[in-house]
This record gives C-alpha cells, sequence and structure tokens, in this order.
C-alpha cells in the first residue's frame, strides 16, 4: 500500500493507493497552521489509522509547497508556517518507525502523471505546471530527478532566453519575480503572466479566461496578445527541450486548459530546436487536483 500526503497551506489531503495504484482511501484534514508538533500528530495520526484499516504499513510519501534543504533536512517553506525550518521527515520517521519521502510538490503532480496508463512506459516525463506560477519536475523512468540542492524543476526561476527578450521587442516588461530577481521566465508564462503581460501591453487588467474568450471572439488586443503569448510560450519551452529532450511534456495549472496551447505549441516549438530535434509530444495533465497526493503516494514506487 502506498500512502501520499499532499500538505498545503490550508489543508492536508492524505490518499492510499493499492499495489495497482487504484486509490483506496482518501481523507482532507485541515493543515495546522504554526503548531508543529500537532503537523507531526496529524499525520502521524492518519497513517496509524490506515496502517490498522488496510492491515499493513504503507509506504509514505509526502509533497510540499517547499523542498529539504540539501544538505541539513530542514524543509524550506513559505506557505506551511508550521513545517518551516524543521526536520519533518526525520522526526516523522522517529514516530511512526519506518522512511518517509518528501518532494516538492510541482515534482509530484509531474510523478503522478508520468504513472499514468498512457505515459508510465515513457522513459522521461516533463511536467510544467501553468497556473499561479510557472513550474515543474522532471521524471526519468518513474522517477522524480530532483537534483543536487533538490531545485531541478523549478523552471520558473530560469531567465528568460535572449529570443524571448527579442520577441517582446522594445517594450519588454523586465518584471520582478517574488524570488528576488527580475526577468524570470515564472511571470511571464504563468496563468498569472498571462494576465501581468495584457496589462503590461494594453494598461488594463482582466483575467485570463476573460482574454481567452475575447481572443476567441476576435477582438484586437486579445488576438495580438495570444499570438504573443503563443510564440513566447514556444521560445521557452524550446529552450527547455533542447536543456533535457523529454519524451513526453504534461501541462497542468489553470491556464492548461486553453486548447490553443496544444495547437500552437507542435507549429511553433520546432524552429527554435536544434535541426535534428522533433517537438515531442504535448499533452493536458489528466489528474487535476489529486495529483499532489498521487505523486506524494508514487514516490515509493521504485526503491
Ligand atoms: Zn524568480
Amino acid at each position: 500500500m502506498y500512502y501520499g500526503f499532499d500538505v498545503g497551506g490550508t489543508k492536508i489531503e492524505f490518499g492510499a493507493f493499492d499495489d495497482n495504484l487504484n486509490r483506496v482511501a482518501t481523507e482532507r484534514v485541515p493543515t495546522p497552521t504554526d503548531d508543529y508538533q500537532q503537523l507531526l500528530d496529524t499525520l502521524a495520526g492518519l497513517i496509524k489509522k490506515y496502517d490498522q484499516q488496510f492491515q499493513c504499513e504503507g509506504k509514505i510519501g509526502l509533497g510540499l509547497p517547499g523542498m529539504e534543504d540539501a544538505e541539513t533536512g530542514a524543509v524550506l517553506t513559505v506557505n506551511v508556517p508550521a513545517a518551516k525550518g524543521k526536520m519533518l521527515r526525520r522526526d516523522l520517521e522517529a514516530i511512526i518507525g519506518r522512511s518517509v519521502k518528501i518532494e516538492n510538490d510541482a515534482n509530484c503532480f509531474a510523478l503522478s502523471e508520468a504513472w499514468d496508463e498512457e505515459l508510465r512506459d515513457a522513459p522521461s516525463v516533463m511536467g510544467m505546471i501553468l497556473g499561479t506560477g510557472f513550474g515543474g519536475g522532471l521524471v526519468f523512468d518513474g522517477q522524480i530527478f530532483s537534483g543536487y540542492n533538490h531545485v531541478a524543476g523549478e523552471i520558473g526561476h530560469g531567465r528568460l532566453p535572449i529570443d524571448a527578450w527579442f520577441h517582446l521587442g522594445e517594450n519588454a516588461p523586465l518584471l520582478q519575480c517574488g524570488c528576488g530577481k527580475k526577468g524570470c521566465m515564472d511571470n511571464y508564462v504563468s496563468g498569472r503572466g498571462f494576465e501581468l503581460l495584457y496589462t503590461h501591453y494594453y494598461g488594463e487588467e482582466k483575467k485570463a479566461i476573460d482574454i481567452i474568450q475575447a481572443q476567441a471572439a476576435g477582438e484586437e488586443k486579445a488576438v495580438e496578445h495570444v499570438e504573443r503569448f503563443m510564440e513566447l510560450l514556444a521560445i521557452i519551452l524550446a529552450n527547455m527541450f533542447t536543456a533535457h529532450d523529454p519524451h513526453v511534456v504534461v501541462l497542468g495549472g489553470g491556464l492548461s486548459n486553453y486548447e490553443l496551447i496544444y495547437e500552437e505549441m507542435p507549429k511553433r516549438v520546432p524552429k527554435y530546436l536544434l535541426s535534428v530535434a522533433k517537438c515531442p509530444p504535448i499533452v493536458k495533465a489528466k489528474h487535476g487536483d489529486s495529483g499532489g497526493v498521487r505523486g506524494a503516494a508514487f514516490l515509493n514506487i521504485k526503491g
């Protein structure tokens, strides 16, 4: 049995999956806001409860918005204050007497999709979230590659490629990122970036969904904006593909529901790739909001 926890800022979702990776239990509880011991008790309590229910010791994976410090193991997170700076994995292992894996929630999303029935034979899967931010994860042979510092897949904080800068033209906005730097891709091709760019070029705030509807209706500014955005996204994706050459790319997050992306990218990406390279298949995520808990559970499928 595989247990996954998706620890978010407001709620913890638990899921149990059997050996065929079918979900057999779900539970949601509020995340303790700043009481670390209460957080540990909540997690351990759920583990014990389901161990008893299934008469087994489930393997445990935990996804959260953040990561472990590669040297100390302390949790680096802003959104889960109770876990901030804590040795969560070590402390939970001490309580329940078995190993625990912890991963970034974007990596869990990628892993969840990589273990989808149709994708699990792919040697490599790149998951990308076009949501509030632009992040993702790399899965090789069914396992997360989290890198030297556990920041592999934090693509949003890479800088705009030079082609993107030329494409945006003289009036290109140098947007400030929450990480403290300027020009991070996060602010340009996330769902938020889609709106920020519209505001920059047209001086008015509009929700992504309204821009998309206006584009479909042929409204001039929205059409121009979407044209500019699709090319920008193609440039950025092509740079990722040249670096990692994934066999399949899965898009998640709010903006991934924009069907035009799947029509436009195969047409636009190739001109930014090496001439020997083809654009990999780009598909929409299938597991939506349950990606975090699925991916956390699947951290233990191999090894
Ligand atoms: Zn940044």
